[in-house]
Order: C-alpha cells, then sequence, then structure tokens
C-alpha cells in the first residue's frame, strides 16, 4: 500500500492509501464525497513517523561518526537471584 495525492476541485488536495493496482482510479474526496483525480507530487519522503525517523537519522550518524567512550562503566553488581516460586519444590541440595 502506497499513499497518493488527489485532487478535488472543490476541497483541494488530499492524500489517500491505496494498493498501487488502483492509484490510477479516481477517489473518493473525503469532505465532499467527488471524485479526485491522482496528482503527480514529490516522494513522501518527509513522512516518516517522527520516532523512526529519529532512530534512521541516529543510525546514520553513529555509523560515520561513533561515540566514543572515555571511562568503563561502574559495575552494575552480582546478579540477583530470581525471584522465588512457592508453588514449586525446593531444588535437592548436594
Ligand atoms: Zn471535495
Amino acid at each position: 500500500m502506497q499513499i497518493y495525492t488527489y485532487a478535488c476541485t472543490d476541497c483541494g488536495s488530499f492524500d489517500l492509501m491505496r494498493p498501487m493496482a488502483r492509484r490510477d482510479e479516481t477517489a473518493s474526496c473525503p469532505s465532499c464525497e467527488q471524485a479526485g483525480r491522482r496528482v503527480f507530487t514529490a516522494p513522501h519522503l518527509g513522512r516518516l513517523d517522527p520516532a523512526l525517523d529519529r532512530a534512521v537519522t541516529s543510525a546514520g550518524r553513529s555509523s560515520e561518526s561513533p561515540g566514543v567512550t572515555r571511562h568503563v562503566p561502574a559495575a552494575a553488581g552480582p546478579p540477583s537471584p530470581p525471584p522465588r516460586r512457592p508453588d514449586l519444590p525446593p531444588l535437592p541440595r548436594p
């Protein structure tokens, strides 16, 4: 499914997500339900989800100039034992 732009003669342009096979069909305007014709526009590259856009930008920046660690992070301590489950029998002791 792709996003295509259509133009209504009364309301202006509107976007619609539809299969590529139906891209050249007229689309019903969401406001007045008139048939709108497809309009050719630049690719909708700027319409990424903001969180996804930040992640992609950060990954690109990191691949070009990765961050440098100047100190070893503090130890987190020994791992904590898993929580006890009273519904299970205790393990045998050696
Ligand atoms: Zn309309």
